[in-house]
């Protein structure tokens, strides 16, 4: 049974998340979800739709995870969601439009100062990592979704992870392989949820 959040840890999140704001400007796109969630979801970076509603995951692969989720057994609204980046990266597209670009290693570099405290303060059992930049930035560099996907590592925030497809790939699949790797991303899920019970045993990435 989780126990409510307490005073103090909303006043440290409140304090994090302004102190967040100033530097990165009202761009940002901080995490969300009860403070005293025993998961947290972390993906790579916001897009334009979760950067037009200032929320994580709220477009097409937000939806996409909720639906996974669900399948695994677990509940969006016990998980706490947030990304390594909290600015939404962008390129030109042309024509004065915008486009999605992966994020700079400054950028992920950054994203840790404000991740890590983040973390910390909410302390959860769990750490669920979507895709190859949350996985190398938390797990280690050597990170390889072929090989490392659905096992628990050792991370730099303390806490136990395990990395598997972001949903935004799964996005980009068709047919067979879509239902495969969705498949592999709800039994990912679903192994994290049994680790709820015994605290999982983790390895640092060799
Ligand atoms: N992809 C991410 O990695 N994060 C979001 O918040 C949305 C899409």
């Amino acid at each position: 049974m989780s126990q409510a959040a307490t005073t103090d840890q909303q006043g440290a999140w409140d304090a994090l998340k302004a102190r967040a704001a100033e530097r990165l400007g009202p761009e940002m796109v901080f995490g969300e979800g009860p403070l005293d969630a025993r998961f947290v979801s972390i993906g790579e970076a916001p897009g334009e739709n979760e950067a037009i509603a200032k929320r994580p995951f709220v477009g097409r692969a937000g939806q996409l995870l909720n639906r996974i989720l669900q399948d695994a057994g677990i509940d969006r609204r016990q998980v706490y969601v947030t990304n390594v980046v909290k600015v939404r990266p962008t390129a030109d597209a042309g024509g004065g439009r915008l486009k999605n670009r992966p994020p700079r290693v400054g950028e992920i570099r950054d994203g840790l100062e404000t991740l890590l405290p983040e973390l910390a303060l909410i302390a959860p059992t769990a750490l669920i990592l979507f895709g190859n930049t949350p996985a190398k930035a938390l797990i280690g560099k050597g990170f390889a979704m072929g090989a490392n996907r659905g096992e628990w590592f050792t991370t730099a925030a303390n806490i136990p992870a395990l990395a598997t497809y972001h949903p935004a790939y799964i996005l980009r699949l068709e047919g067979d392989d879509e239902t495969r790797v969705r498949q592999l991303v709800t039994d990912d899920l679903a192994r994290a949820q049994t680790a709820l019970a015994a605290p999982p045993e983790a390895r640092p990435l060799a």
